[in-house]
């Protein structure tokens, strides 16, 4: 059964009794188009057994912008996994007061500090005073709200300042809607990257380091850091996991994880083969998400961010190409994959 519901942008959240909603995203780490909210209610057991999410996890398949938000719900506590870019943090908010019911968050977990995955915890803690936890390498950043060591400015993305209780570090057990979660680092696409591993129902929430086609942008790659091996490693921790479910960081959950596999080992191959492919996929999805943002670029404002910000320099530089043709055959891609057109001096978002 898939319920059509109503537009993102609107106050009202149709109600699901679904644990899985699909809500319209693009990541900064890409996937599907979707431009309205849908919710799609799991059919039974015998009908579709291998998707199957157990009951006290939803999952807020999110639109543009934002990351997904799994939500935990038991008898003793709620917990929230991510949560969506800063501009949707209302809406974020919505979700989890509708799916909580008047009980407050207790918790709130990041799996990494991209801006589409924490820029709706200050509203969340504001709301709920809701215990966070981070990734343990963040902690210092955080604690300073340093700019630099963030990836916010780098990327051109905005975060609103949050604060933290306590750290998530590798191997550590969480007790999440009624269920055991293993922390597991997952390097590769940001160094500091956690997924989150449920054993006993075979489930991985995976974040950016597995998606149903692909994965997020290789970041450490682009200044120089090792990415791509870990990238691998990670994949191969995957594959060495029981894992029915994969609750990737953007797109639907998916349970065919070895094709999912064998599409990333096949990106990552031509990634690492020429590190400009990259570097120049990561321009695209960096001006794709400000595009996102602000739904019209005009180009010299394109222009400006690559001497703004540190990533889209570093990127250009591994490019090597000067800046205007590169400028020009990035943004004809991008009106070729139909994320964008141009019109009269300036990139108009199509989604
Ligand atoms: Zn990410």
């Amino acid at each position: 059964m898939r319920l059509l519901a109503r537009n993102a942008s609107e106050s009202r959240i149709q109600p699901a009794a679904s644990m899985y909603m699909v809500v319209s995203s693009l990541p900064f780490c890409v996937s599907p188009s979707k431009s309205s909210i849908q919710a799609i209610t799991f059919m039974s057991h015998a009908e579709m057994p291998r998707t199957e999410l157990p009951a006290g996890l939803q999952v807020f398949e999110r639109g543009w912008l934002s990351s997904n938000n799994i939500l935990f719900i038991d008898a003793n506590s709620t917990a929230l996994v991510d949560s969506g870019y800063m501009t949707h943090a209302a809406q974020t908010l919505a979700l989890v007061q509708h799916a909580l019911q008047g009980r407050p968050l207790e918790l709130l977990i990041n799996t990494h500090l991209h801006s589409d995955h924490c820029g709706g915890n200050a509203v969340l803690q504001q709301a709920y005073r809701c215990r966070t936890l981070i990734p343990v390498a963040d902690v210092l950043a955080v604690a300073a709200w340093d700019e630099d060591l963030l990836t916010f400015k780098a990327t051109g993305q905005r975060c609103q300042r949050f604060t933290f209780d306590d750290s998530l570090s590798p191997g550590q057990q969480l007790h999440l809607g009624g269920l055991t979660w293993q922390a597991l680092a997952a390097p590769g696409h940001d160094p500091h990257s956690f997924m989150l591993y449920c054993a006993s129902e075979a489930i991985l929430i995976s974040a950016d380091a597995l998606w149903q086609n692909g994965f997020g942008v290789i970041f450490p790659e682009l200044e120089g850091e090792s990415g791509f091996a870990e990238q691998a490693a990670v994949l191969n921790l995957i594959e060495a996991l029981d894992v029915r479910i994969v609750i990737p960081g953007h797109g639907a959950p998916f349970s065919d994880v070895a094709d999912a596999l064998e599409r990333a080992r096949s990106r990552l191959d031509y990634l690492s083969a020429d590190p400009r492919r990259n570097a120049r996929n990561a321009l695209k999805v960096m001006i794709a998400f400000q595009l996102l943002e602000s739904q019209q670029l005009p180009l010299p404002q394109i222009r400006q961010a690559f001497n703004r910000n540190r990533l889209m320099q570093a990127s250009a530089s591994l490019l090597d190409e000067p800046l205007d043709p590169l400028l020009e055959s990035l943004t004809a891609d991008l009106v070729k994959s139909g994320v964008a057109r141009l019109q009269g001096g300036s990139l108009v978002s199509t989604r």
